[in-house]
């Protein structure tokens, strides 16, 4: 399949792009990796008139100890994520996501903020994302403004990312060592039928689940019977993580119905609780 005819832009600097964004409005498609959106032009399920290639903004691409928070410019790529030592050393979660993103390719030429702004329902980040209560900062005509990983994914694939903003950078806090990625995988592509992560600090248990509904989403109930608890019981876990689908809607297709998608959200909850704890 052929995409439609569309125009192709290379600005070199953030403001170069923001300003043929907001010529442009809804008419332009940001293009980083290419790994979602080019797929989607192919088969006209994206007609963008405009392309403006992101990929030879120099200052995008980055890992950088911020102090409390390592900051990760939006062009970084999956590989360097999970290859990435100031990661492993101080968030190692993102870094252990990364590296069970598709395969080594998409690895090389996807990045973390084309993955963030796509907001597949089954893509690994958001589930990290927010169980680090991340911060994602967004550019515009208007300036730049940060939003919460807790209310950057709205729906199916939408966020909170407006027509002319560009997503910029990616905080995550520096966390102990306890934590851990689990995810089933749909076994030609990689994405997660149902992928959790998991944070254990001194308040207790943070977990972002992807893959079982329209959007990720913070396992509240199992984040509730753990409160407080940084070393809960095997029954505890148990309990809690019987909970991992309460209050969403799973999704179901040719791959994973409904119900196997909420079973394998509280098999991977209990097994990415019992890993991280592990790790301590
Ligand atoms: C075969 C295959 C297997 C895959 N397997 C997995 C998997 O297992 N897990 C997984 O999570 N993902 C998987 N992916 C998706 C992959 O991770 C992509 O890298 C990701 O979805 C999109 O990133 P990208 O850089 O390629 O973005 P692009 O495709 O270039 O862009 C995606 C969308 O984001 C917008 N965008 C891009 N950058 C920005 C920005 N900085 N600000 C605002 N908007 C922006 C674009 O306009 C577009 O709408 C797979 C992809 C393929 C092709």
């Amino acid at each position: 399949m052929y995409p439609s005819n569309f125009d192709y832009r290379r600005p070199s600097t953030v403001d170069e792009a923001i300003a043929l964004l907001a010529k442009h409005g809804d008419e332009a498609k940001l293009l980083a990796g290419g790994h979602s959106l080019i797929p989607a032009m192919k088969l006209r399920l994206a007609q963008p008139k405009v392309v403006v290639d992101i990929g030879r903004i120099a200052n995008l691409s980055y890992i950088r100890d911020a102090g409390a928070s390592i900051a990760i410019g939006a062009m970084t790529t999956h590989q360097e994520i999970e290859t990435s030592a100031l990661l492993r050393a101080r968030s190692p979660l993102l870094a252990d996501v990364a590296a069970r993103i598709g395969d080594v390719q998409v690895r090389n030429k996807g990045t973390i903020g084309g993955s963030l702004a796509h907001a597949d329902p089954a893509a690994d980040y958001p589930a990290a994302i927010l169980a680090l209560d991340a911060e994602i900062d967004l550019a515009s005509p208007r300036g730049r403004r940060t939003v919460k990983a807790s209310a950057f994914f709205v729906d199916l694939l939408q966020t909170a990312i407006a027509a002319d903003e560009i997503l910029i950078e990616v905080r995550v806090p520096a966390t102990a060592k306890t934590v851990a990625y689990v995810k089933t995988e749909q076994k030609a592509s990689g994405f997660a039928l149902a992928g959790v992560a998991v944070v254990i600090g001194e308040g207790g248990v943070r977990v972002g689940v992807t893959g079982i509904a329209a959007k990720a989403y913070r396992a509240a109930a199992v984040e509730q019977a753990l409160a407080g608890q940084t070393r809960p019981a095997a029954a505890a876990i148990a309990l809690a993580a019987s909970r991992a689908a309460d209050g969403v809607e799973p999704l179901g297709d040719i791959h994973a119905s409904p119900a196997f998608r909420a079973h394998l959200a509280q098999v991977n909850t209990k097994r990415a609780i019992e890993q991280a704890l592990g790790r301590a």
